[in-house]
């Protein structure tokens, strides 16, 4: 049925398909799914949902392994004009209960091995339990197999919701983040032009689904370009530098970088036929990004987003991508720096406050008036919580998140410029810098850094690298020295952990 008035991201995706046998996903398995089949599957899928009593605007929740099921479940709630809620494979009982008790989905899907323990969690909310494991098998699948494809998709206004993605909340509760049919269908249509992406693309897809990276940036810009993914279940260099002889495009988070850097494989000829390497969900190394560009000649492309906005800003596809900026706003965002205390907005090269605008844009926090309220400047503009500047070309920087900035002494110190100025010495390989609670200055600028195998780097040599370089309050007052830095998923340090490590090295004894 094809319905022109229907804003159903379903429906923008496939409603003007040409050839339903042309290939969408391939899995380490040898399975081939074309575009049809995804499309069957999603219907058998959408009519086991509503058997079980999921209705429009219902959530339906998720928490299973990655695999080409888990994307029709996905594409099957849209469908269905349900809520698609993913949750992190990693979250235990304790946190999935959060979870569900406030997004109240009237069904849950879990891996078998979580199904007795989630029971519980979901009666309270009086959710259905399916099943659906790591190969895609489990009560859901099994009813699907069984269930007639003809679905009629349901239609859907911009401004519905599609998804609820919960932030990961290292500063208090979780918040869902509402997305719209709208926000993901614009920002996935901007990105394929931006990126000129086109139906010869191959997309090396080894992101989790969880996250707003792998579902929507990478899974709906491949669907709308009617390009291809090859699904692999996680990061793996060797495989993945294989796979670069018939691929085209990887979009990874830096820690993808980094760990193909050390593959020796890794070299002009072995990335010959890629086209495209985007980076993005946290900081890539400047340095990183030029040992990219002069073993494989090709520069990685950064772009920035947010769970809350999808893609703010990309750096440009023909023109120049600088090393450590995350690009221009996309077509259609609008990007502004504001004074955090009084919103007034600054000046090029000002450092401040990151605002957003445009369709890409949520809704709002899930069940949380009022804090999507105070979120928001009354002319619409989302205050993101990344401080940064736009420089004179119009090239956005992100310093780092708002509550990572350390105030010492009571002047402002932004943990991006220090750790730039380590990560540039000699046998350094990354730092990070924290506030610490300190009783003379509030919080003691402090450096913890990972250095190259057979380094000598040590506090002492990096302070007498600093001195003189940078201003005395910005100056760590302690630096050490560790194995690694605490990461997510998504390869973003974590400096809540850092914090909470070094938070009595000041007291006073
Ligand atoms: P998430 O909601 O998990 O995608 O996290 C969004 C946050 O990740 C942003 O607010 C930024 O702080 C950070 N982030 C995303 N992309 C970049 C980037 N290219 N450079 C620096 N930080 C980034």
């Amino acid at each position: 049925m094809n319905q022109a008035a229907d804003a159903n991201l379903f429906s923008r995706l496939f409603d003007g398909l040409d050839d339903p046998k042309r290939l969408a996903i391939e899995t380490q398995d040898g399975d081939r799914i074309t575009y049809g089949d995804l499309i069957e599957r999603a219907g058998q899928m959408a009519n086991v949902l509503v058997e079980r009593g999921v209705k429009p605007g219902d959530r339906v929740a998720v928490q299973v392994e990655k695999s080409v099921a888990n994307i029709v479940l996905y594409l099957a709630t849209v469908r269905a004009g349900a809520v698609y809620l993913p949750l992190n494979t990693a979250y235990t009982l304790n946190e999935l209960d959060y979870f569900i008790t406030d997004a109240e989905p009237s069904l849950v899907v879990c891996d078998p091995a979580k199904a007795e323990g989630l029971a519980a969690i979901a009666a309270k909310v009086k959710a259905k339990v399916e099943t659906l494991d790591a190969g895609g098998k489990g009560s859901l699948t099994e009813a699907a197999d069984m269930a007639k494809s003809d679905f009629t998709t349901v239609p859907r206004a911009n401004d519905d919701l599609a998804a609820i993605l919960y932030t990961s909340g290292t500063t208090g509760r979780s918040k869902g983040a509402m997305l719209t049919h709208d926000n993901l269908a614009s920002n996935s249509l901007t990105l394929v032009d931006y990126w000129r992406f086109t139906e010869k693309d191959v997309l090396i897809h080894a992101l989790p689904i969880y996250h707003t990276h792998g579902l929507f940036v990478a899974t709906n810009v491949t669907l709308f370009a009617r390009a291809s993914m090859i699904f692999l279940p996680r990061l793996d260099p060797d495989l993945i530098i294989k796979l670069m002889a018939r691929a085209t495009v990887l979009m990874g988070v830096p820690t993808f970088y980094t760990r193909l850097l050390q593959n020796p494989a890794l070299s002009r000829e072995t990335t010959r036929h890629m086209r495209l390497f985007v980076s993005g969900s946290a900081p890539l190394l400047a340095d990183t990004h030029r040992e990219w560009s002069a073993r494989t000649g090709h520069a990685v492309l950064e772009r920035y987003g947010m769970t809350e906005t999808n893609m703010n800003t990309s750096n440009p596809y023909d023109g120049e991508r600088v090393p450590g900026a995350v690009g221009f706003p996309l077509p259609g965002v609008s990007a502004r720096v504001t004074d955090p205390e009084t919103g007034k907005e600054l000046a090029r090269d000002e450092i401040g406050m990151i605002e957003v605008k445009g369709p890409n844009v949520f809704k709002g926090y899930w069940r949380m008036p009022e804090k999507t309220k105070a979120e928001f400047r009354p002319d619409g503009f989302f205050i993101t919580g990344d401080l940064g500047k736009i420089d004179h070309k119009g090239y956005v920087h992100i310093l780092g998140r708002g509550k990572d900035l350390v105030i010492s002494g009571g002047f402002n110190v932004y943990p991006k410029e220090i750790e730039s100025e380590i990560d540039a010495m000699p046998g350094v390989v990354e730092s990070a810098v924290i506030g610490v609670p300190h009783a003379d200055f509030g919080e003691g600028v402090t450096a913890v850094l990972v250095r190259q195998p057979g380094a000598s780097v040590d506090e002492a040599s990096v302070l007498k690298a600093l001195d003189g370089r940078l201003a005395k309050f910005k100056m760590p007052k302690r630096v050490f020295v560790v194995d690694e830095l605490p990461r997510n998923t998504m390869g973003k340090v974590q400096k809540n952990i850092l914090r909470d490590t070094y938070k009595d090295i000041y007291a006073k004894k």
